[in-house]
Parts: C-alpha cells; structure tokens; sequence
C-alpha cells in the first residue's frame, strides 16, 4: 500500500456520468481522487458481471474501493431471524467486495435495544463468527469485516467496542473504521490535533502499527443531539474540524483511507484532500 492517506466519496460521485459503479469509480480517478466506498446501504444490488467490470475500473485507475454493508443490520438483534437476515446480508456484502477486489466492508454492528453491553458484545461475537464462516466457506478471500464507531449512544460501536472485536478476532478479519463525526456526535467533541492524537493512539496502542498505518475511516461534519447523531454536514460545518485530524495524521506517519460521507461527498472529498496536502 502506498504511504499516506486516500480519499474518496461514500458512494458514486454526484458528478459523475449517469451509469454504474464502474463510471464513478472512473470519475474519482479524473478529478484525483484516490478511493470509493460502493455502498449497499439499501440492499446489495451488484451481479458478478458488474462487480468484475468495477474491479477493473479500480484496478486501470488505482482506486482503492471498500463496500459498506446495508443499514438494517443488527449483530446482536433479539430475534434469531434477525440474526439470520444480518449474516446473509453481511456474507452477500463480503461476495460482492470479493469479486470487485474491496479489502474492506464497513457494518454498523448492531442495537443495544436497552440490554447491557456485555450482553451484546457476545452476540456480535457470535454473529460475526458465522459471517467469516460463511465467507471462508464461498472462498471469499482477503475481506475484512469493518467495524464502524456508530453515532448513536443505542447503536453498539463506541471506540472501545470496535477495537474490541478487532483485538478479538485480529485484524486480518475485523477491523475498526473510525468515523470521526460519529466520535464527535457520540463521546466528546473534538477541536484540536490532540484529540484525534488520542484516539489513533489508543487504536494503536491495542492493535499495533499495522492498523494505524493501514487504516480505513469516515469523515464529514455532523449535527447531534444529546442522543448522538442526527445528520451528516458539509466539511465546512468544522463540526468536527478536519485540519487537525491530518495534521495528527502527518506528524505521525498515519496512512490509509478515508471516504469522505458529507451530502457534497467528491466536492468534500477533494477539500479534505486540499487541506491535508497543504499540511
Ligand atoms: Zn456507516
């Protein structure tokens, strides 16, 4: 992997020409951008045709593509249906990030649905056990399970959490996505370098180099309530600022991804990668 950070838009950019994921993965490359989160939020809707099409759109343009797993998953739901739904989901999502060459695909693990954390925390375990089955047994290959930090205090995913499953399971197969406005909208509000210092250290300290080097993330701003997230801003909200958080990349050598989720995505993906150049 290349040292320092690339950026990208979470989904197909705005500007690119109607048509598929192969068409904005394209458009990334033109307007310089180096990644693209391909997103199934709603559901995953990629044949092997298309998917093998967007793989070599990445690979001829060098952009480095992670997925990101539906919504309506729940890890640690109370039902066993729900349960069964959240690993075909994950497991379809895995296939198709296998066959477009992703490395990653990013899940909101789960809901806490007023049970403790402990309570949870072995249920996503569990769940998550099944998906790597299930995925080793398709040979998919070379997909991690991204953890992602969730915005809302009911979603299981606080910072502790998300390390947690990859100090658990190792990063090879689960790894953390640390989404920074969700940090900001969830734990504490963060202002300067060093309160971004803080958090890659803490990923440090528990996972090694290999993760703080290698990383994948979001970023846009965010309005919140006193329960966490409500919706996603531009980058020009500063809510949470971005220059600090390269500028903690920069000194420390922090490489990897980040896909930028803010509503003007490539326009703020390009402004983030503008300022982080700049430092
Ligand atoms: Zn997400």
């Amino acid at each position: 992997m290349e040292r320092g950070v690339v950026f990208g838009p979470a989904g197909i950019p705005i500007g690119a020409p109607a048509g598929g994921t192969a068409d904005g993965i394209r458009y990334c490359r033109k307007i310089g951008l180096g990644a693209m989160e391909v997103e199934f939020v709603h559901g995953v809707n990629l044949g092997q045709e298309k998917a093998k099409e967007a793989k070599k759109a990445a690979e001829e343009s060098g952009i480095r593509l992670s997925c990101h797993a539906p919504y309506y998953i729940n890890c640690c739901a109370k039902e066993k249906q729900k349960i069964e739904s959240s690993v075909r989901q994950i497991v379809s999502t895995a296939q198709a990030a296998y066959w477009l060459g992703a490395w990653v695909i990013v899940i909101h693990p789960g809901h806490y649905m007023s049970r403790p954390a402990e309570e949870c925390r072995k249920l996503v375990y569990a769940t998550f056990s099944r998906c790597i089955e299930e995925m080793e047994a398709l040979g998919v290959k070379g997909v991690a399970l991204g953890a992602e930090l969730t915005g809302k205090k009911s979603a299981y995913g606080s910072l502790d959490e998300i390390i947690d499953l990859a100090e658990h399971f190792g990063i090879k197969q689960v790894v953390p996505v640390l989404d920074y406005a969700h940090y900001h909208a969830r734990h504490e509000r963060l202002e300067a370098k060093e309160d971004y210092f803080r958090i890659l250290s803490e990923v440090e300290r528990r996972l090694g180099s290999e993760a703080s080097k290698n990383f994948h993330c979001h970023f846009s701003g965010i309005q919140y309530s006193d329960k966490g997230e409500r919706s996603h801003l531009p980058i020009s909200s500063s809510s949470p600022p971005f220059a600090p958080l390269a500028q903690a990349w920069k000194e420390n050598g922090w490489a990897g991804t980040a896909i930028c989720e803010s509503p003007l995505l490539e326009k703020d993906a390009l402004e983030m990668k503008r300022i982080y150049d700049s430092r």
